[in-house]
């Protein structure tokens, strides 16, 4: 269990959906090079002489095994190297690749940012996690970030004038 703590980072960030339920606990040690087929990537953790995802071993200790043909899911934050356990829930396989595939479905369907700017080829930029960016509001945002700190530089100047 000690050897289990010390490759835990307990200050990760708040899960989004669940932010009551406290920060992710990030595993810092050797994660799968493959993605599980829910997309999601796990730890690795050396135990009883074979390798296991680090967030399903914790659970055994704690809680007991899963039923048959479960799998546990990071439904709070999405996280497969969280190990958390109020984070996640016993899910099927197929519950589990089912509610990342609709999670993605539900964004890839939205036609527009919460601004309400088109989500049109022009206004918008991917990034490397295939999640969808406005344009506009990148934009709006800079602008807004320079108008403040000029005013601040001039204030400043002027400041130094007087
Ligand atoms: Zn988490
Ligand atoms: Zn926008």
């Amino acid at each position: 269990m000690d050897r289990f703590r010390e490759k835990v980072n307990y200050d990760g960030p708040l899960p989004e959906r669940y932010p009551e339920a406290g920060p992710c606990h990030l595993w810092t040690a050797s994660t799968a090079s493959r993605p599980h087929p829910g997309g999601q990537v796990y730890g690795q953790f050396h135990a009883d002489g074979t390798t296991v995802a680090p967030h399903s071993w914790l659970w055994r200790q704690e809680r007991g095994p899963l039923p048959p043909g479960h799998v546990l899911d990071h439904w709070a934050c999405d996280r497969g190297i969280c190990v958390n356990l109020s984070h996640m829930r016993p899910a099927t396989q197929r519950e589990n690749i089912l509610r990342s595939e609709s999670i993605g479905a539900v964004n890839r369907a939205k036609t527009h940012c919460p601004q309400r700017h088109a989500y049109s080829s022009e206004n918008t930029s991917v990034d490397a996690t295939g999640a969808r960016h406005c344009r506009t509001c990148a934009r709006d945002r800079n602008r807004r970030y320079y108008a403040t700190r000029g005013k601040e530089l001039r204030r400043g100047k002027r400041a130094s004038v007087e």
